[in-house]
């Protein structure tokens, strides 16, 4: 399925020029046990809906992002950089939005 995707520095492209990477998930602590550090790396919500995900605008800034997705319809999205998600986390006294 084809959609567009907007980069935060370059504005709406083709998917095709994009990477998928991942869904953004909360990275375990150093010392964190084997079974999260596994659960991290290796497995995924895959929700039907929306979620945060990584992007890499591949064939254009080569800038990683990440864009709330709708994973039914690809159509409904917001991106943003990482860094205005630690902003937003931090106006909620510390809790997470995602
Ligand atoms: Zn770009």
């Amino acid at each position: 399925m084809s959609f567009q995707l907007n980069c935060p520095n370059c504005g709406k492209r083709a998917v095709s020029e994009f990477t998928f990477k991942s869904e953004l998930k909360n990275r375990p602590a150093a010392d964190a046990d084997f079974s999260e550090w596994t659960d991290y790396v290796y497995f995924r919500e895959n929700n039907m809906g929306r979620q945060i995900e990584w992007w890499h605008h591949r064939s254009g800034c080569q800038s990683w992002f990440l864009a709330e997705r709708d994973t039914l319809n690809n159509t409904d999205h917001r991106s943003f950089w990482y860094e205005d998600l630690e902003q937003n986390s931090k106006d909620k006294d510390g809790e997470s939005w995602w």
